[in-house]
C-alpha cells in the first residue's frame, strides 16, 4: 500500500475486496458498473482538468506555507466581527474532536442527547442575555438572521396590511453595512420597501409594518431605543434589534425595552474570526411568535418512561414539512459553532462574562480617556467597546499598518476602533502610540485600565442572567472537560459507526483536512481586513472556486452562501437578475418535481417565484408528459426548473438532457440541486446535463463535517450568462460585474471551513476524486445487492442500478405492525444511526454509504438490517414484535431489576455478536414528540426542576 496516497485512506474499500463485491453485484468490473449506472450521453470523455494528488504530509506543509502569506494584524475593525479567545479546553475537546464535529443533525434524538443539551444551553444563554422568551438553535450569520426577522415580522403583518401591494420596513442607518445589503437582497422579491434613516427623528406612516435597529450602532454609539420602540408599538409596528451579545452583559437587553425580535452573532463567544466564518447567529423572540420562528428549536419533552429528554421542537414550521409554506428555508445551520459558543458561556459563567465584558469596556474607556488627554476627539458619548474618532485618516492609516494594526476607516477624517476580549493593556498602549506618532502628539502612559462607565446608569443592565446551575458549575478545566465528555458519550457520530444518511453524504472528514482550522494564520483574520493581508486566503478561495467550476463544468463560482438552501436562494436570485437584464422580469414560475427537497420550494418562494409542482412517474422519474404540459402552460412566464441529479430517488434519469433542453426551449433556466454531487464528480457534471446553475453542499460532497447540523458551505457554480450576477459585498469588492446584493454577511461566506474542501480536492487529486465517486456508487450497489431479497429497493436506473444511494420500502412491514420509525430506532440497538427516514418518500429509508466505509462496516450494517428483517417477520399486524416497538433499549432498562419484556435482555441489547464488543447505549428511550410540542420549553430547566427529577 502506498502510504503517501491519501485516496487509500479516504476510500474504505481495499483492492482485494473488489472481486467479492463485483460478484455480489453481478458485474465484471467497475467500468461495467459505471456503464450500467450512468447514461452514456452524459458521461465525461476526459478526466477533469485538476491537479494530481498531494500526500497528507505535503498538504500540511503547503497549507502552512500559504498561511505565512496571511498577515495576522490586530484588527479593531469591528462591524460585527471581533477577535475572541477560544478556551483551549473547548478547542481541543469540541472543535478538534470528531465525536462532536462528525455528528449529524439531531433528528434521531435518542442518540443525540448530548448536542441537544449543548444547544439548549445555547438557547438559554441567548434568551437570558437578550431578555427574550424563546431562541432558536442558531442561524447562519447576523445579517441573514436580521433578514429572517424582517421576513418573520412581515408574515405577522396585520390582515389590513396583507391587502397592501407594497409595505415598508424601517432600517436604522446605524445598521451594519453587510446587514443592510442582505436586507436589500431579501426584501426585493417580497415587495418590501426598505426605508433607511435616523431612528431619532423618524415618524412612521401607515404603510410600515416593522423596523430594524442596531444596538450598539455600527460605529459604537449606544442609543436609547426605548422611545422609538414605544412609538412603534403604539402603531402596532414590530421592532427587531440587532444586538452585540457581549455588550448585553453590561447593557439593558432589548427584551426589557420592548423589542419583538433580537438577533446577532455569537462569534465573540470564543469563535475564531476565520476570515468571515463560520459563526453562529442567534435569533430570539417572544413566545407568542413561536409558530413563525425560522430555523431549528430544541425543546424539552419526555421519553417512554416519562423521563426528561430533548429533541427538535415544532418541526411543522420547517421546510422539510411545510415546503413552500415554511417559515424559512433553513436546513443546515451552525450547530457546532453554537455548541462552542454555548460552552464558552458554560465555562465562564455569568461572573466570568462580566469580567470579560467589563475588561473590554474598560479597555475602550481607557483608550478614549487617553486619546482625549492627547487632544484627539472621540465622538461616541455612550459606548461599550467601539470608539468613533475624528482624525486625519491619511495620517493614521500608514502608521497603523506599519504597526500591524487595522482600524475601520470611515472617511478622510473619521475612523473607528473596536477593542475586544484579546485586547491587553499593552495593546491599548500600542494604539495610543500609533495615534501619537501619526498625529505628532505626545502620548500618554497607561498603567492600568480605568474603571469608569461610558454609558448612562439608565442603560446599564440590572437584571441577572445565566443563573441556571449549568452556567455555574463547570468553571475548572477538569470539570468542563468531563461535562463535555459526558455529553459527547450520549451521541452517536462517525467515530462510532457508519451514518448512511441518504442525500446527506456523511463521508470521512479527514484529520489532515481539519488541522488547518486550528492554525492562527487562518483563524484570526477579520473578513474586512484589506485583501492584501489575506493573500493565503485569496489564493485558496480562488483555487477552490476555480476547481469547483471545473468539477461542475461551469464558468464561475461564488463561495458566499453558507448552506445548500442559501445556495438555492442565491442561484435563483441570479436567474431572476438574468431574466430582468433581458427585459423578462415577468418570468417568475419555478417548476419543482414533487420529490424535491423541502428547501427547493421554500427557497423559490423567498426568491419571489411561483412554485408549480410537477409529477413523478411510477419509476420515480420526472413525469415527462406532465412536465411538458406545465412547461407549455407556463411558457411565457417560465423562470426556472429546479431539479436534483441524480434524482432524490437515487437514480440517474436518462431523459435529463431532454428535460433541460425543453426548459431552455421555453426560455427558462435550469437549477440543479447539487446535494447528490457525490455520484457525479469526475464522471458527469451539471453543465453536461444541461443545467445553468447548481449549488454544491461542501458539507456533504466535499468533506466539511456536519457538525451536528452545521456549519455548511453552499457555493453556487454558474454558466457564462449568469456569472455577471454572482453576489457582491458592500465592504470588500467581490462578485460579478452586475452583482446582486449580498446573500451572506461575509464576502466569501465561511472561509475558514473552505480550507477543508480545498484540502479534500488537493489530497485526492483528479484520480482520487473520480475514484471516490466510483466507490460511492459501488458501495451503494453492494448494499442493494445484499439487501435485495429482503427489502424492496423502490427505484433503479434503466439498467437496474442504484446511483450512490437507494430507497428501501418499509411500507409493506405495516402488515407486520411495523413502522419505518421502529426500524430506525431498532438500528440504534445494533449501534447504527438510521438512514434518512421518509424522504423523499414517506415510509421508506434512504441509504447512502459513501466511499469512506470499509467492506466490513458495510457488511455489519447489512447484517443488522437483515437481522431486523427477521425480527419483523417474527411478529404480526395484531402482535408486532415488541423488541422493535420498544427500541431503542437503554442501559437503565437492561440493568433494572424489573424486566417484563417477552424477550431476553441479550436479544434487546446484543442482538448480533459484533455489538457486544463495541456497544453504543442510547441514553433515553423513545422520545415523545407530541408532548414536547404541546408543552413547549426551550431553555434549561430552572434549578427547582432538577431538584424534582
Ligand atoms: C441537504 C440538502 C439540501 C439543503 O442543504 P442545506 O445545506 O442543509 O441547506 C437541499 N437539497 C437536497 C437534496 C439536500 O439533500
Amino acid at each position: 500500500m502506498k502510504t503517501d496516497l491519501f485516496a487509500s485512506r479516504h476510500i474504505g474499500i481495499r483492492e482485494n475486496d473488489l472481486p467479492h463485491m463485483f460478484q455480489y453485484i453481478g458485474v465484471e468490473n467497475l467500468e461495467q458498473l459505471m456503464y450500467e449506472t450512468i447514461p452514456d450521453d452524459i458521461r465525461l470523455k476526459e478526466p477533469l482538468d485538476l491537479d494530481t494528488a498531494m500526500s497528507e504530509h505535503e498538504f500540511l506543509s503547503h497549507i502552512q506555507e500559504l498561511g505565512e502569506k496571511n498577515k495576522v494584524f490586530k484588527s479593531y475593525i469591528g462591524l460585527g466581527y471581533h477577535e475572541s479567545l477560544l478556551p483551549s479546553v473547548i478547542k481541543r475537546n469540541i472543535l478538534e474532536n470528531p465525536g462532536w464535529y462528525t455528528a449529524y443533525t439531531p433528528y434521531q434524538a435518542e442518540v443525540a442527547q448530548g448536542r441537544l443539551e449543548a444547544l439548549l444551553n445555547f438557547q438559554t444563554m441567548v434568551c437570558d442575555l437578550t431578555g427574550m422568551e424563546l431562541a432558536n438553535a442558531s442561524l447562519l450569520d447576523e445579517s441573514t438572521a436580521a433578514a429572517e426577522a424582517m421576513t418573520m415580522l412581515f408574515d405577522l403583518r396585520s390582515r389590513d396590511q396583507k391587502k397592501q401591494e407594497v409595505l415598508k420596513f424601517f432600517v436604522s442607518e446605524d445598521v451594519l453595512p453587510q446587514t443592510l445589503a442582505v436586507l436589500k437582497t431579501r426584501s426585493k422579491p417580497l415587495n418590501i420597501e426598505l426605508v433607511v434613516g435616523s431612528y431619532e427623528d423618524f415618524t412612521f406612516g401607515d404603510d410600515f409594518y416593522g423596523a430594524l435597529l442596531q444596538y450598539p450602532g455600527k460605529y459604537g454609539q449606544i442609543h436609547d431605543l426605548s422611545t422609538f420602540i414605544a412609538k412603534a408599538n403604539e402603531k402596532d409596528i414590530k421592532v427587531a434589534v440587532a444586538a452585540d451579545l457581549m455588550s448585553l452583559v453590561m447593557l439593558t437587553p432589548p427584551g426589557e425595552f420592548g423589542a419583538d425580535v433580537v438577533v446577532g452573532t455569537t462569534q465573540r463567544f470564543g469563535i475564531p474570526l476565520g476570515y468571515g466564518g463560520p459563526h453562529a447567529a442567534y435569533f430570539a423572540t417572544r413566545d407568542a411568535f413561536k409558530r413563525s420562528i425560522p430555523g431549528r428549536i430544541i425543546g424539552r419533552t419526555k421519553d417512554l418512561d416519562g423521563k426528561p429528554a430533548l429533541r427538535m421542537a415544532l418541526q411543522t414550521r420547517e421546510q422539510h414539512i411545510k415546503r413552500d409554506k415554511a417559515t424559512s428555508n433553513i436546513c443546515t445551520a451552525q450547530v457546532l459553532l453554537a455548541v462552542m459558543a454555548g460552552m464558552y458561556a458554560v465555562y465562564h459563567g455569568p461572573k466570568g462574562l462580566q469580567y470579560i465584558a467589563g475588561k473590554i469596556h474598560r479597555s475602550a474607556h481607557t483608550l478614549s480617556e487617553s486619546l482625549k488627554a492627547m487632544g484627539v476627539e472621540q465622538l461616541n458619548d455612550q459606548y461599550f467597546d467601539t470608539l468613533l474618532i475624528k482624525a486625519d485618516t491619511s495620517l493614521i492609516k500608514p502608521v497603523a499598518e506599519k504597526a500591524g494594526v487595522n482600524f475601520l476607516y470611515i472617511d478622510g477624517e473619521t475612523l473607528s476602533v473596536a477593542v475586544n476580549e484579546a485586547t491587553s493593556l499593552k495593546d491599548v498602549q500600542h494604539i495610543i502610540g500609533i495615534f501619537s506618532e501619526a498625529l505628532g502628539k505626545d502620548g500618554v502612559e497607561v498603567n492600568e485600565l480605568s474603571a469608569g462607565l461610558s454609558f448612562s446608569e439608565a442603560i446599564k443592565r440590572k437584571s441577572a442572567f445565566l443563573e441556571n446551575e449549568i452556567f455555574n458549575t463547570y468553571h475548572s478545566e477538569t470539570e468542563l472537560m468531563r461535562y463535555m465528555k459526558k455529553l459527547e458519550r450520549k451521541d452517536l457520530a462517525l467515530n462510532h459507526s457508519m451514518i448512511s444518511l441518504g442525500s446527506c453524504t456523511m463521508k470521512l472528514n479527514a484529520a489532515s483536512e481539519m488541522l488547518p482550522l486550528s492554525m492562527a494564520r487562518w483563524a484570526n483574520i477579520h473578513p474586512f481586513a484589506p485583501v492584501e493581508q489575506a493573500e493565503g486566503y485569496q489564493y485558496i478561495l480562488k483555487k477552490l472556486a476555480d476547481d469547483l467550476s471545473v468539477i461542475t463544468g461551469f464558468a464561475g463560482t461564488s463561495l458566499q452562501p453558507n448552506s445548500g438552501a442559501q445556495g438555492e436562494y442565491a442561484g435563483l436570485m441570479t436567474i431572476r437578475a438574468y431574466h430582468e437584464s433581458r427585459g423578462e422580469a415577468h418570468r417568475d414560475v419555478c417548476l419543482i418535481p414533487a420529490s424535491a427537497h423541502g428547501t427547493n420550494p421554500a427557497s423559490a418562494v423567498m426568491a419571489g417565484m411561483k412554485v408549480v409542482v410537477t409529477k413523478t412517474d411510477q419509476n420515480g422519474n420526472i413525469d415527462l408528459k406532465d412536465l411538458e404540459e406545465k412547461v407549455e402552460k407556463h411558457s411565457e412566464n417560465l423562470a426556472a426548473l429546479m431539479v436534483t441529479y441524480p434524482s432524490t430517488h437515487g437514480v440517474f434519469e436518462s431523459s435529463i438532457r431532454k428535460i433541460t433542453q425543453m426548459i431552455h426551449d421555453h426560455g427558462g433556466q435550469v437549477y440543479m440541486d447539487g446535494a447528490n454531487m457525490n455520484a457525479q464528480v469526475g464522471l458527469t457534471n451539471p453543465a453536461t446535463i444541461g443545467a445553468d446553475v447548481c449549488h454544491l453542499n461542501l458539507h456533504k460532497t466535499f468533506a466539511i463535517p456536519h457538525g451536528g447540523g452545521g456549519p455548511g458551505v453552499g457555493p453556487i457554480c454558474v454558466a457564462e450568462q449568469l456569472v455577471p450576477f454572482l453576489p457582491g459585498n458592500p465592504v470588500i469588492s467581490t462578485g460579478g460585474e452586475k452583482a446582486i446584493e449580498a446573500i451572506s454577511a461575509a464576502p466569501w461566506g465561511s472561509s475558514l471551513v473552505c480550507l477543508i474542501s480545498y484540502g479534500y480536492i488537493k489530497m485526492l487529486g483528479v484520480n482520487g476524486l473520480t475514484n471516490a465517486t466510483k466507490m460511492a456508487i459501488l458501495n451503494a450497489n453492494y448494499i442493494k445487492g445484499r439487501l435485495a431479497n429482503k427489502f424492496d429497493v423502490l427505484y433503479t436506473g434503466e439498467r437496474g442500478r442504484a446511483a450512490h444511494e437507494m430507497i428501501i420500502d418499509c411500507r409493506p412491514f405495516k402488515q407486520k405492525g411495523i413502522e419505518v420509525t421502529d426500524i430506525a430506532k431498532r438500528l440504534m440497538d445494533y449501534g447504527f444511526h438510521a438512514p434518512t427516514v421518509s424522504f423523499p418518500v414517506a415510509g421508506t429509508l434512504m441509504i447512502e454509504p459513501t466511499e469512506s466505509e470499509s467492506l466490513d462496516e458495510l457488511d455489519r450494517f447489512c447484517d443488522a438490517m437483515l437481522a431486523i428483517r427477521s425480527e419483523i417477520d417474527a411478529g404480526s399486524e395484531d402482535a408486532p414484535n415488541p423488541v422493535l416497538k420498544n427500541a431503542p433499549h437503554t442501559l437503565d432498562m437492561l440493568t433494572s431489576n424489573d424486566w417484563d419484556f417477552p424477550y431476553s435482555r441479550e436479544e434487546a441489547a446484543y442482538p448480533l455478536p459484533y455489538v457486544q464488543e463495541n456497544k453504543f447505549w442510547p441514553t433515553v428511550r423513545r422520545v415523545d414528540e407530541a408532548y414536547g410540542d404541546r408543552n413547549l420549553i426551550c431553555t434549561c430547566a430552572p434549578i427547582e426542576a432538577y431538584a424534582e427529577a
